[in-house]
């Protein structure tokens, strides 16, 4: 039988123009009186006023500050027992990698979290997971929710596009994520979670039905991360990544261990939902269509990525998460996700 799932969400959800200019407010009415701010590199220059501003006219104590550029777990365990006793809560600003130290940091202290990407690069801001060095080894880590995600979209905005392209291609791959789910269940090798299917689900089609004019309209970066922050909950719910995280991001992880320079966790994975798109034969022409309309496959050409890459990646894959069962993880699919790389037409232009 299945148990009914009891979850932690977000108690804070601000998306929107400006809401970096309203941070003190947001820690005053969740009582957080004190708290450390970790910030990117090169952030302090950016956004420390403004951050700073906000807070102390709000009464709200920050006990320590500074950048970090360390995703080690050995760092994050030294950072987090160093930080004053009398903390409320652990604000990271920036990109992945500070948010995925201030949330171990966070975790570890058993104290609240508030997410604040300055890009839209990935979900990460809103998983429970980190993605942190262990002996070394890139890995991902159990951490908890954030308990506040904060979102300024005109941040968002002029951070550099491909940030942008990245979370398109991130959220776009919830699309063949589920439908590998469903598949791997179907084998019996998990359960299929219905809650966490129809949010994730809803997720991507409310952001691959959304008009706009342009990526920096500010209804096309709130949908997207909007979306991208509730397939954070549908991992939640479900108690893994799988509503988010199917043979699409095998390739990517594949490719990350290939590949001396790997490019942005969406860009990669958003190539690779195509792919499996048409693998799945599920949705090729609407995936097909986001990608060419955002401009996402205008920018992926001037990469220079290369087939021979994908090639291994998918030979790869399956062995990243050997305890799941993917399309991948069949050999029939693997050979044909292989062909889709050698002679897809659009593939041919935008890869090398
Ligand atoms: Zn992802």
């Amino acid at each position: 039988m299945n148990q009914a799932a009891s979850i932690s969400i977000p108690a804070i959800l601000k998306v929107g123009n400006k809401a970096l200019d309203n941070i003190g407010n947001y820690m005053k009415e969740a009582d957080f009186g004190q708290v450390v701010i970790y910030f990117g590199n090169g952030l302090i220059d950016l956004f420390g006023t403004k951050v700073m501003d906000s807070l102390k006219n709000e009464g709200i104590e920050v006990l320590e500050y500074r950048e970090i550029d360390t995703v080690d777990i050995d760092d994050i365990i030294k950072m987090a027992f160093s930080m004053p006793n009398k903390v409320k809560a652990v604000i990271s600003i920036g990109g992945g990698k500070v948010i995925d130290a201030g949330k171990y940091a966070a975790f570890l202290k058993n104290i609240p979290f508030i997410s604040v990407p300055t890009s839209s690069s990935s979900d990460g801001f809103s998983s429970a997971s980190a993605s942190l060095i262990v002996d070394g080894r890139r890995n991902s880590v159990p951490a908890a929710l954030a308990y506040g995600i904060i979102v300024d979209t005109d941040v968002i905005r002029t951070a550099p596009e491909k940030f942008i392209y990245s979370g398109i291609g991130d959220m776009i791959s919830k699309i063949t994520a589920i439908y590998d789910w469903v598949y791997e269940a179907g084998h019996g090798v998990s359960q299929l979670n219905d809650f966490a299917v129809m949010i994730a689900k809803k997720a991507v089609n409310s952001f691959v039905r959304t008009p706009y004019e342009s990526i920096k309209d500010e209804v096309f970066l709130k949908e997207l991360l909007d979306s991208l922050s509730m397939s954070g909950i549908a991992n939640e719910i479900a108690g893994s990544s799988a509503p988010t995280s199917g043979s699409e991001h095998l390739i990517s992880h594949a490719l990350d261990k290939l590949l001396e320079m790997p490019q942005l966790h969406g860009i990669q994975v958003g190539v690779a939902t195509y792919i499996m798109s048409i693998v799945h034969n599920h949705r090729y022409k609407r995936v097909n269509a986001v990608l060419t309309e955002t401009g996402f496959w205008d920018y992926v050409a001037t990469l220079g990525m290369k087939k021979e890459d994908f090639i291994k990646a998918i030979d790869l894959a399956p062995s990243i998460k050997p305890h799941r069962y993917t399309y991948l993880h069949e050999e029939k699919y693997r050979e044909a996700a292989k062909r889709v790389v050698l002679e897809d037409e659009i593939l041919n232009k935008v890869l090398v």
